[in-house]
């Protein structure tokens, strides 16, 4: 089940989706997809950046983009919850799922002022009149830009939070009705997943990547990317850029064949699961060391990838839908 969740200035959309995690929903947050942009520009994500790294990512990728990277995050889990959606244009790839439900939250703009004040978000420093007329050039604002009015109307429900969290929270439990019971992670799915705990480890922020090695569904080695054992990390030492790439690191898969090789295990025929497609160097690896199946999140650069793949018989499984 998917539940996007939006709706006005300081109504409660963060604590309905706070609830909704509580009950095992994975959190997505399209504006967490804009920071990770950010920093793997190696940019600084001040409010100002955000808005316009998210304007340019849904001017060249479409309004789906957003939704559709927040979706990879997933990584099959069957029941998510969906925040920062600026228009209806961003649900596109997720409305005609099974049991999709659109909550729009809202409160009387009193409360929500008060709510808002001395929270470092919009509203703040400002008079009601003044937290007012911002929200009106919101509602109003066209294709592309916020647009709060449609998301209302198109709405599963209106749930309006102006009474105490308790009554708050009965209210989202009636609006969305039974959740479906959870389902078993397919083994694809449960490994993905590992490799994305995995990626968690990673030492540095321009880009966190997962690998795990597995054969007849048992876990042979994993790896991140991260310094030479007994160095430095890019967060104490700084990157070290070469041809706009952070060089420091030892890539996951081939640190993954590390350990396989430290600890003397076979990884012939295994299969990899990893967050984000091998680049050619590691690629070349792989396929010496035996790796006859790849499972990635995200796909990186390297076309040329696939098609050794193809020639050599390394089965490459796109696995960033079913995240
Ligand atoms: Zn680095
Ligand atoms: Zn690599």
């Amino acid at each position: 089940m998917i539940i996007a969740i939006a709706g006005t200035n300081g109504a409660g959309k963060d604590e309905a989706a706070s609830y909704f995690a509580q009950k095992g929903f994975v959190h997505l947050s399209l504006s967490e997809v804009i920071r990770e942009h950010a920093r793997a520009l190696g940019q600084e994500p001040t409010r100002a950046l955000l808005q316009k790294l998210g304007n340019q990512l849904r001017a060249e990728h479409g309004d789906a983009y957003l939704a559709k990277r927040a979706l990879q995050k997933a990584c099959g889990a069957p029941n998510l919850v969906i925040t920062s959606i600026r228009n209806l244009a961003e649900l596109e790839p997720v409305r005609n799922t099974d049991g999709f439900k659109l909550l729009f939250i809202d409160a009387p703009a009193e409360l929500r002022y008060e709510r808002t004040r001395g929270r470092g978000r919009p509203g703040e420093g400002l008079t009601f009149q003044e937290f007012l007329a911002l929200e009106e050039k919101e509602l109003r604002a066209g294709a592309g830009r916020q647009n709060i009015e449609a998301l209302r109307q198109a709405a599963n429900a209106v749930v309006t939070n102006d009474g105490s969290l308790a009554q708050f929270h009965v209210r989202l439990d009636e609006a969305v009705g039974e959740i479906p019971r959870r389902t078993r992670l397919s083994w694809d799915e449960y490994f993905m997943q590992i490799a994305r705990t995995v990626a968690t480890r990673s030492t540095c922020d321009r880009k966190s990547v997962g690998a795990v090695l597995v054969r007849d569904r048992v876990i042979l080695s994993t790896g991140y990317n991260g310094s030479i054992s007994g160095t430095p990390h890019c967060d104490e030492a700084g990157h070290m850029m070469e041809n706009g790439h952070c060089v420091r690191t030892i890539h996951a898969e081939m640190n993954a064949i590390a350990q396989a090789a430290r600890n003397g295990v076979n990884i012939s025929g295994a299969t990899l699961y990893v967050t984000c497609s091998p680049c050619w160097e590691c690629f070349k690896v792989l396929a010496n060391a035996g790796i006859k199946r790849i499972c990635y999140g995200e796909f990186y650069r390297n076309e040329y990838v696939l098609e050794a793949a193809a020639q050599i018989g390394v089965e490459m499984v796109d696995l960033s839908a079913a995240m």
